[in-house]
């Protein structure tokens, strides 16, 4: 089995900067499934079509697409050589069941949750102004958020791989925090 690690964290929490950081200095793929949900919108392909709508009011795609996605993407050559860093996926206790079935029924190396405030992610959001960064929309991503993602991290924690880690303060700390907990792991 490759290394596999999670990334999990609100939306703003600066987790998609990191994990291209992280993947870049531990030599692991980054699979981010916002990027391939925002690749296909933007191919124009039939997902990408299905996934748009979803997207722009901040909701989540459906699991059975997300899991047909991610385990696709898993099984290829270079995630098998090179272990992953996944990044927006799993989002529900669902996906992290299909997570642990695809890996054959462990939970992955580790799970880190880049853990930023509400508040803060709300105003970080609103700066970098993404399309679907509305604020009805930011609203109802960090509400799903709450209902169905926070859940995961006692999915990871009864499988011993969760650690938590501060993300507030620069690009390079935030770093440099996140790198300690993987080289300790
Ligand atoms: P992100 O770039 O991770 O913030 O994702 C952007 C949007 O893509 C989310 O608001 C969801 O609509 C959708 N999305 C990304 N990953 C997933 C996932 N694992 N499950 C469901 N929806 C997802």
């Amino acid at each position: 089995m490759p290394k596999v690690l999670v990334i999990l964290g609100r939306q703003g929490s600066g987790k998609g900067t990191q994990a291209a950081l992280l993947a870049e200095r531990y030599g692991v793929i980054h699979i981010s499934t916002g990027d391939m949900l925002r690749a296909a919108v933007a191919a124009g392909t039939e997902l990408g079509l299905r996934a748009k709508a979803v997207m722009d009011v901040g909701n989540l795609v459906g699991d059975d697409i997300m899991i047909g996605i991610v385990d696709e993407r898993l099984s290829s050559d270079d995630i098998q050589a090179n272990g992953v860093l996944l990044d927006g996926f799993p989002r529900t206790t669902a996906q992290a069941d299909a997570l642990a079935r695809i890996l054959g029924g462990s939970g992955p190396d580790l799970a880190i949750n880049l853990d930023v405030p509400i508040a803060e992610v709300t105003k970080r959001m609103l700066a970098r102004g993404r399309g679907d960064d509305t604020t009805e929309a930011i609203a109802r991503r960090l509400d799903l958020y709450e209902a169905e993602t926070a859940p995961l991290l006692e999915w990871f924690e009864a499988r011993d791989c969760l650690s938590v880690v501060d993300g507030l303060g620069t690009e390079e700390e935030v770093f440099a925090r996140l790198s300690q907990v993987i080289d300790t792991r």
